[in-house]
């Protein structure tokens, strides 16, 4: 319980949760007195949270032993909890159910943005462009056809989609996480000290330095080799190893993290390049004083050959947008300030030669590796992680660059989307019912205060100027009652909203100019009306 809620306000959170516990009873039964576990554990899902929640484990236990006391005494499970046992089964975890129910997480709606990244997924199953890594065997195996996107949100809603549970290697995804942990454990200053923050403009494993003789910035592999030697540099190989794997596997929420032997052997076995990449940077200097070459390199191909899943990817992403707070375990892994800068360089850097590209057009950082995986942070709202193994051109995945694409063409999470002023793409952390009724009083406010100028930035905002409320009242309805001549001639000859559309009650706007005797605004609207059907003739509506 947050130790800010104290005295009357934990009361009120306590009572207020209670109310909680019967109105979710109340609301989720079939018939008065019992409520079916199944169709709870349904709509807890249709909010993004998963029976396997950590945060829900206390009340998933409750139930599951209730059930199999069920299964012992009568012989077969019970689907169905009264009001007393279901209230004393949520009690543990009702803060988080609560906000679940009430819509307050911050993708509100969100099995309607699951059918989105449905579609999106659908999209990307058809492109067959690519072709799979095959400078060791361990990639090149892999089948062309996986394909798997999973959805973290930060307040630990999920969604998977295809072959979300494979394993494969991080491959250069790890460099924005040891770098995020480098930060973590020293400072940014620090760590500045021997890499850059530029983009390169070279390929990823290009034999170069900036003119400072550093690496250009840590998601190549000469800058993750430098990160890679500054992480926990007194420590020795073993304990290294330990101490990145579990912060990797903190990162992830606990979940999916191993450690392939046979895709760190191979990458010995095939690293020239990054060997020369050592000895050239041995030579200038780069690495901090008392490093071994060859048990560095070791420990680079090592966090490249960690594993995980779409699943923990996301995980592992929903850190980085939750400013290194895990949201599923509420582990705080990493410093905000860490998250910042690990963020900007891969909005920079990530996407090997193509990040100006994905900069421009998806304006998000992500970050991704040769395996085909691209992990994409959406700041304080989510992570995805899209694995396909096919790359293109750039060493990106394919599919995993088309979801991107596609995705902010479908929401507003590029960087630079407007928010107040851009109509055409959704925003999913808006609840549908919030914008609707709030753009609809906006409007009927400002048509019934004479206020023109409103009313232009709306229509200048895209919304629609006949949107009428739930009696089917319009803007021009309130401004022919009021007798808003400005107002209707800008509804009529600027938006060129029907005189014609009708109320619950079947009044029309010129209707209500007769009714309220509004004379010069009966008149204009009886023309408009004789402009668009020169054959109408006014009869007065009366509703009985
Ligand atoms: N293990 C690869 C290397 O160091 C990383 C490749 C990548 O994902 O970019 O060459």
């Amino acid at each position: 319980m947050d130790s800010k809620i104290q005295g009357g306000q934990l009361n009120e959170a306590k009572i207020d949760h209670v109310h909680m516990e019967d109105s979710l009873f109340d609301y989720l039964c079939e018939t008065p007195d019992k409520l079916s576990i199944t169709r709870f554990k349904t709509e807890l899902e249709k909010t993004g949270l998963r029976e396997t929640d950590h945060r829900l484990k206390e009340s998933m236990a409750k139930i599951a032993s209730i059930q199999s006391e069920n299964i012992k005494r009568e012989g077969h499970a019970y689907d169905f909890l009264d009001r007393e046992t279901f209230k004393k089964c949520i009690a543990d975890n009702i803060v988080l159910i609560a906000k679940a129910f009430r819509e307050e997480f911050v993708i509100p709606d969100f099995s309607t943005f699951c059918q989105d990244i449905d579609k999106l997924y659908e999209k990307g199953k058809s492109n067959t462009a690519g072709t799979t890594a095959s400078y060791i065997p361990q990639l090149a195996r892999f089948n062309p056809n996986l394909w798997g996107v999973s959805v973290c949100t930060v307040d630990g809603q999920r969604y998977s989609i295809g072959d979300t549970e494979v394993p494969f290697c991080l491959q250069s995804v790890g460099k924005a996480m040891t770098y995020a942990l480098v930060l973590s454990d020293l400072s940014s200053e620090v760590v500045h000290q021997y890499v850059g923050q530029e983009p390169s403009g070279q390929p990823f494993n290009m034999l170069c330095l900036n003119p400072n003789n550093k690496p250009h910035n840590p998601m190549i592999n000469a800058g993750a080799i430098v990160t890679c030697s500054l992480l926990k540099k007194d420590l020795n190989l073993a304990d290294r190893f330990d101490f990145t794997n579990k912060m990797y596997k903190r990162m992830a929420g606990n979940e999916y993290l191993s450690f392939n032997n046979s895709v760190f052997l191979s990458e010995r076995e095939t690293a020239d390049r990054n060997f020369a990449l050592g000895y050239y940077m041995r030579e200038n200097k780069c690495f901090p004083k008392g490093t071994n070459l060859i048990e560095l390199l070791d420990f680079y191909f090592q966090c490249c050959s960690a594993e995980i899943t779409c699943e923990s990817g996301a995980v592992i992403a929903a850190t980085l947008a939750n400013g290194g707070i895990c949201p599923t375990t509420g582990d705080k892994v990493l410093q905000p300030a860490a998250i910042r800068d690990t963020l900007s360089l891969m909005l920079s850097c990530g996407m090997y030669d193509y990040s100006g590209q994905f900069a421009f057009k998806v304006g998000l950082p992500a970050k991704s590796g040769v395996s085909g995986g691209v992990m994409l942070v959406v700041p304080n709202v989510m992570g995805i992680y899209m694995w396909s193994p096919p790359l293109d051109q750039y060493g990106n995945s394919s599919r995993g660059i088309q979801f991107c694409e596609n995705l902010v063409d479908c929401f507003n999470f590029h960087n630079y989307d407007n928010l107040n002023h851009n109509h055409e793409k959704r925003d999913p952390r808006v609840r549908k019912v919030d914008t609707q009724s709030s753009n609809v009083v906006t409007l009927l406010f400002s048509a019934f205060n004479g206020d023109v100028t409103d009313l232009r930035r709306c229509a200048i905002a895209g919304m629609d100027m006949s949107t009428p409320d739930y009696d089917g009242r319009t803007a021009l309805h309130i401004a022919a009652a009021e007798g808003h001549l400005d107002v209707i001639k800008f509804l009529l000859f600027k938006c060129k909203v029907s005189p014609f559309a009708v109320d619950r009650w079947g009044f029309t706007a010129l209707d209500d100019a007769k009714r309220f005797e509004k004379v010069e605004a009966g008149e204009l609207l009886l023309k408009s009306m004789q402009d668009i059907r020169p054959d109408y003739l006014y009869q007065p509506h009366s509703h009985d």
